[in-house]
């Protein structure tokens, strides 16, 4: 799913690691903000300052989506699914567990933990900002605080969006998982929604981007096509771990065993038995006995 990857810190004992894409998406978050909607919303700074919020405001949201992820990923651990990363991109991050969740109630916990800790970090943020702005401390504080207050609150909106794989789509295929016991069918409704939301996104931004907000446009089909992607990934694993479900390797083995003998040269493997029988592996034979693949 990921390109280059490299390794952050470790907390909770899950390792944290950013995707390349991240740190253009972090550059391009401190460049937007400190030249654009600071000195916007905040007239009359120095450039430095402008800069140095942007780069703070950056740090507070790349610490959100840590923390995000990380309730996710503690209270998974704490349900007994073991996690393998939390790997920050371009669109977020992602908590990464090496199982899915066995039981609606798992699953339900899991998902609604990482909205839960984003409305905290939201109503933390607001609160402090609206109180510092009465106890008049600097715009620069303020103004980034609800900065990350209102980031925190989007994030929320965008998650409990009942659309698979969204956080929102979690907990709506938990309930709909506990209602009909189906895990199947509960993905299949949850992943076409999330299928049309990422439309409704594509479509949103083709419209954003030709009545004069490209960058917002872009973003949202990117993200709307991503979204897609993602619901649609999320329902063939399913299906395919259904179907593949309690199998035994008698039903996907070749019963014909076409034999080689050692003596045969690399030519001959290669035009008499890989060209015609298109067979990957051949049992090779050293007169009566086996000898290798
Ligand atoms: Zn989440």
């Amino acid at each position: 799913m990921f390109g280059k990857t490299f390794p952050l810190f470790k907390v909770f004992g899950v390792r944290v690691q950013a995707d390349l894409s991240w740190l253009i998406i972090v550059l391009l978050v401190t460049w937007s903000l400190a030249v654009g909607v600071f000195p916007a919303q905040y007239k009359d700074l120095p450039p430095a300052v402008y800069w140095a919020m942007g780069a703070a405001a950056s740090f507070g949201l790349f610490g959100s989506i840590v923390l995000h992820e990380l309730a996710h990923s503690v209270v998974a651990l704490r349900r007994g699914i073991p996690m393998r990363r939390i790997t920050l991109f371009i669109f977020g991050g992602v908590a990464e567990m090496g199982e899915e969740p066995k039981t609606p109630l798992d699953e339900f916990l899991v998902a609604i933990a990482g909205p839960i800790m984003s409305v905290l970090i939201a109503g933390a943020c607001l609160v402090f900002s609206i109180a510092g702005s009465a106890l008049q401390l600097p715009a620069q504080v303020t103004g980034v605080v609800w900065y990350l207050g209102m980031i925190n609150a989007i994030v929320v909106i965008f998650n409990i969006v009942p659309a698979f794989p969204l956080d929102g789509g979690r907990v709506l295929r938990s309930i709909l998982w506990r209602w009909r016991g189906d895990l199947t069918w509960a993905t299949k409704i949850t992943a076409s929604l999330g299928s049309s939301f990422g439309m409704f996104l594509i479509f949103i931004g083709v419209f954003g981007f030709i009545t004069g907000n490209p960058v917002g446009g872009i973003w949202q089909l990117l993200i709307g096509l991503f979204l897609r992607n993602a619901s649609a990934m999320s329902y063939q694993h399913v299906l395919v771990k259904n179907a593949l479900r309690g199998e035994t390797v008698v039903r996907f083995m070749r019963p014909e065993v076409v034999t080689v003998s050692s003596h045969v040269t690399v030519a001959e493997l290669v035009e008499d038995y890989i060209y015609t029988l298109h067979h990957k592996l051949f049992l090779v034979t050293d007169g009566t006995d086996w000898s290798g693949v």
